[in-house]
């Protein structure tokens, strides 16, 4: 009995979310994989959660052309997501002089572009670039794009502190490199229902740092492959470049910032088509979180058998079916 009045609960729950609203476009061609790896620090290893070494990023360099990906920027995957060659997209947040000093010249070694999203009020500080450096980088063709000023973890701010710090990045941007940018990056991946407001009147899309296969069902929450020392072996590298996208997908709640009072244990994955072999892994900071996952049509239902702790909270949804296919989701448990 208790068992019933537990999915009967779970079956008013899933239909009070209801009507879904998705109308963006979606990826023309499924088969072809076109994926956002990032990268922060390289050679710095005092920070090995953020550091890649030169000999790892040289051999990610390496494997990437030896399996024939075509490497672009985010401007060029956003302005055509329907690449019918299979794509990578470098991206490197925070702009840190380690960048300068050991990838780029591997970048330019090899004749191939990257993304850099920049916080703008690190410019020139010891760690970070200068705007000479970035004038260099912007003429050999590196897509430079915004990362907020402040570097501030933007589900803690009100909308007008968001605004602010957006109004004032594209500013300084605009008056140094002579453009506006017009992709977004979260810091720390952090995004929420609020920030989304804001960022969607200035950017044409945005970016998480979540693992998942390139998508624009969530053009402005957009997963990106994160790379590191512990993170960065060729096997990474390999299932990162070549998984594959599901067609729809839609994660409720769809507010990425939870409150941690809430308790928040159920949460309703929608794949829009058949997700028998989709098996979804959720962890937090204390690790991975054991869940009961029951299929209903094309959704999958999940109670998590304890709530997530403060901090991120992740969703990995995967199904191995000639190629992987990974959707991945963050929370901002606060
Ligand atoms: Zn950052």
């Amino acid at each position: 009995m208790p068992k019933l009045k537990f999915f009967l609960s779970f079956i008013v729950f899933f239909i009070s979310l209801f009507p879904f609203s998705f109308s963006y476009a979606t990826k023309v061609i499924d088969k072809i994989p076109n994926n956002i790896l990032i990268y922060h620090r390289f050679n710095d290893s005092r920070f090995p959660s953020t550091n890649t070494t030169i000999d790892q990023f040289e051999s990610h360099i390496q494997y990437l052309i030896s399996k024939n990906y075509k490497f672009i920027t985010l401007t060029e995957l956003i302005n055509n997501p329907s690449y019918e060659k299979k794509t990578i997209a470098i991206t490197v947040d925070d702009a840190y002089q380690s960048f300068y000093d050991y990838a780029y010249p591997i970048l330019k070694k090899n004749n191939i572009s990257a993304t850099l999203f920049l916080s703008t009020s690190t410019v020139g500080s010891s760690e970070h670039l200068n705007w000479e450096q970035l004038k260099d980088l912007q003429s050999y063709g590196i897509d430079i794009q915004n990362h907020t000023h402040t570097h501030p973890h933007l589900p803690d701010l009100s909308i007008e502190k968001i605004e602010e710090e957006i109004i004032i990045s594209q500013k300084i941007i605009s008056d140094n490199l002579g453009f506006t940018p017009h992709l977004f990056a979260y810091p720390y991946g952090e995004a929420s229902e609020d920030a989304i407001l804001v960022i969607k009147k200035y950017f044409k899309a945005a970016f998480g740092q979540h693992s998942g296969a390139f998508s624009l069902n969530d053009p402005y929450y957009i997963a990106r492959f994160p790379i590191n020392e512990n993170f960065g072996s060729i096997e990474r590298i390999k299932n990162a470049s070549s998984v594959l996208s599901f067609k729809n997908t839609g994660i409720e709640p769809s507010n990425q910032k939870l409150n941690v009072i809430s308790n928040q244990k159920r949460y309703v994955v929608n794949f829009f088509e058949d997700p028998s072999n989709v098996t979804c892994y959720i962890s937090d900071f204390n690790g991975s979180i054991k869940s009961q996952q029951n299929i209903m049509n094309t959704v999958i239902l999940i109670e998590l058998e304890r709530p997530p702790v403060k901090g991120r909270l992740r969703f990995n949804c995967t199904k191995f079916e000639e190629g992987t296919y990974w959707y991945g989701y963050q929370y901002y448990v606060n």
